[in-house]
């Protein structure tokens, strides 16, 4: 038997195997962490325990041990405790047999031994135990061959994959983000089952479905494990706004391009320059109002009219939907789907200051993900196109920093308030203090006056005489 004694050189395991020593449990580390260790991922942040016997006896005996006697959470009805030490959750369970019912995707639990534990885990490369017992610390216990599973890339079941996506249906998801995540393969009776199973999904919660595809989201090549979704068709029950983007129309001769497998490349082209969720979110939805807009005129082919806007709407439906939240990241994500065309928009010839003006207006402190976004939606493969796409760009994050630091446009106020215009010309709140503030706004966007106070005072003075408004004060 293979011994991995150095995984376990922290001085946490000792501690955890002398406590369940002094309660006459055996105790093992499962899961996550000995994967990872394995594939020298990084630095663990948590670790699984499992004791035959109860893993919340032995949370609270770790904790007695630990010097700084760190608070045990219980979770009574899963039978499950956790600490944190060391920077680390810790999470104990005691060994466990499980038998599902139809209607939900939380068993039956009865006490079990670490193979009826290992039996009910999703993966095999996830149900590699390491021995915490004094008599054989450090061995693998390894019933399903999962270190070979781990050398060959293979994300495979322990027991009939069939029953096991169907018993929890969350499995399908997490096959496909581990596959993302760690760039292994799903084995094919695997795939299958999750084809056969896919409906099963309507019972999981859409929290946890959000959480996986936020993972797969955040991996370094979203698209393998989106392109896993749509293969086995979960993505449709997720997510068919991006669905319905997929295929290519063709009429007298016209034809439009793939927006599905498009946006699928966005994303990755995103992925490589932010780690940011919201705006890889966003690269994911910012073609969405392209189906429902999708329009075949005669003389100038295939348009998408309006589509950032009824993308920017779908954005909130989809998010309400999915029980994400409804706050300022899904306004982020809204004002990007709607934004997305602007850059493009005012590059030409001679891109004017004022159009740059008013994209950084708009844009305010999310301009420069607006143009990460803008370069990443180049997708095109041309090479002559490709390059002077991104040269436009260039072009274009050259003006706005000209722009800005000039003029200062980004979240600007206007330096005349509408409280001075109404001392100036005596007015209550009406529409003209309202006429004259967008006249100074407009002024300064398009250049004819600098966004500074004297000119600003100035030009109010004009507009207002204009109006037939007198100053009762200058
Ligand atoms: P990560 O923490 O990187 O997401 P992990 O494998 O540690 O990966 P967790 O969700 O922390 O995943 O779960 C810990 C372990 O619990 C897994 O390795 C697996 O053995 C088991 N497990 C988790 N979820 C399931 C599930 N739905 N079905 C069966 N076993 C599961
Ligand atoms: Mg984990």
């Amino acid at each position: 038997m293979k011994n991995y004694k150095e995984a376990l050189d922290h001085k946490i395991f000792n501690v955890i195997s002398l406590a369940a020593e002094e309660l006459d449990v055996d105790s093992y580390v499962i899961g996550g962490f000995v994967r990872d260790h394995l594939l020298q991922r990084g630095d663990p942040k948590d670790i699984d325990v499992v004791a035959v016997g109860s893993g919340i006896e032995l949370a609270k005996k770790v904790s007695e041990i630990l010097p700084h006697k760190p608070i045990v959470q219980v979770f009574k009805n899963y039978g499950t405790a956790m600490l944190r030490a060391f920077d680390m959750e810790i999470e104990f369970v005691g060994a466990r047999k499980e038998s599902y019912r139809e209607d939900s995707r939380n068993p039956i639990v009865e006490n079990g031994t670490l193979e009826d534990d290992q039996n009910r885990r999703d993966f095999t490369i996830n149900a590699l135990a390491l021995s915490l017992n004094k008599n054989n610390f450090g061995e693998l216990l390894d019933p399903f061959n999962g270190l070979e599973d781990l050398k060959s890339q293979i994300i495979r079941t322990p027991l009939d994959p069939d029953v096991t996506y169907s018993d929890d249906p969350l499995r399908m998801l997490r096959a496909i983000r581990f596959a993302a995540q760690l760039g292994f393969r799903i084995e094919k009776e695997s795939l299958k089952a999750i084809r056969e199973n896919k409906d099963r999904i309507k019972i999981i919660s859409r929290e946890r479905i959000v959480d996986e595809l936020n993972k797969i989201l955040l991996s370094e090549k979203p698209s393998v494990g989106f392109a896993l979704l749509h293969k086995t068709k979960l993505l449709k029950l997720i997510l068919p706004e991006l669905t319905a983007l997929e295929g290519i129309d063709e009429i007298e001769g016209q034809r439009h391009k793939d927006n599905f497998w498009h946006t699928l490349e966005v994303v990755d082209n995103i992925s490589e320059n932010t780690d940011d969720l919201w705006l890889r979110w966003a690269a994911l939805l910012h073609d969405i109002g392209k189906a429902p807009t999708k329009k075949f005129h005669k003389k100038i082919g295939w348009t998408f009219h309006g589509h950032e806007f009824v993308g920017a709407k779908m954005v909130f439906k989809l998010f309400k939907r999915l029980r994400m939240p409804l706050n300022e990241k899904m306004k982020f994500v809204q004002k990007m789907v709607l934004m997305s065309s602007r850059p493009i928009a005012i590059v030409d010839d001679n891109t004017t200051d004022s159009a740059v003006r008013r994209l950084v207006f708009d844009a305010g402190d999310n301009i420069e993900d607006l143009m990460t976004l803008c370069e990443a939606d180049i997708t095109t493969k041309n090479p002559k196109r490709y390059n002077q796409y991104h040269n436009n760009f260039k072009i274009v994050r050259q003006k706005i920093k000209e722009v800005e630091e000039r003029d200062h446009v980004r979240n600007f106020q206007p330096p005349v308030s509408g409280e001075e215009i109404m001392e100036t010309f005596d007015l209550k709140p009406c529409r003209e203090v309202g006429i004259i503030k967008d006249a100074i706004k407009e002024a300064i966007l398009e250049g004819e006056i600098p966004n500074e106070y004297d000119a600003a005072h100035d030009y109010m003075l004009k507009r207002g005489k204009k109006l037939g408004l007198q100053p009762v004060k200058q």
